[in-house]
């Protein structure tokens, strides 16, 4: 089974993730758990050129580029050998965010993302959560954060926003494989709803 989690920057995606795994750990399940950009060696390396250093150093392009390759090479060395393994993947984003992130945040540049993927990805997850939440509670909650390599500031609240309708509207269109889980509670609501869901997408 793959899962992925999606949202917007402070939306407690990865806290929520980091428990499912414990969850499913604590029942004897197999569990790997990874993130993007990111999740296997090469991918790590790449996520340090996309997010650390110059916003500018890459065109969108270029990043859109750089993201595809990422995500080849999680895809080949970490998410396939442990579903092929018969183990449940949770992965912290994936396509979907750069379906927003790169797609949306400079240009319209959602047709390219997808004509990538279809060539050089091709694999969706069976599962998708999206923990939704309002882009100023999660702003709040990811400046609070220590040590914070986020883009989230270069962003701004503005495209925070246009990204939690664009996740939205993602799981209008990838109906079948979303399930939108309001985020705005405690992290014990939200986690129970996420237990919910998994468990039966398991049985
Ligand atoms: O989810 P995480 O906090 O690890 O994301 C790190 C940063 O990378 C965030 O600021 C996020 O907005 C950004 N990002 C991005 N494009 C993606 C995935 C993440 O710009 N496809």
């Amino acid at each position: 089974l793959f899962l992925t989690f999606e949202g917007i920057d402070g939306s407690g995606k990865s806290t929520q993730a980091r428990r499912l795994a414990e969850f499913l750990r604590a029942q004897g399940r197999e569990v790997v758990l990874t993130r993007e950009p990111g999740g296997s060696p090469g991918a790590e390396e790449i996520r340090r050129l996309v997010l650390e250093g110059d916003p500018d150093r890459w065109s969108a392009e270029t990043e859109i580029l750089l993201f595809t390759a990422a995500r080849r090479d999680h895809l080949e060395r970490t998410i396939e050998p442990a579903l092929d393994a018969g183990k449940v993947v949770i992965c912290d984003r994936f396509a979907d965010s750069t379906r927003m992130y790169q797609g949306l945040s400079r240009g319209d540049l959602r047709g390219l993302v997808d004509r990538l993927h279809a060539l050089m990805i091709k694999r969706e997850p069976d599962l998708t959560l999206l923990i939704d939440m309002d882009p100023d509670t999660g702003l709040s909650r990811a400046k609070g954060r220590q040590g914070s390599e986020e883009r989230f500031e270069d962003f701004g609240p503005d495209l925070q926003r246009r990204m939690r309708a664009g996740f939205l509207a993602l799981a209008n269109e990838f109906s079948d494989r979303f399930r939108v889980i309001d985020g705005g509670r405690d992290m014990d609501s939200v986690a129970a709803d996420v237990t919910d869901i998994v468990m039966q997408a398991l049985r």
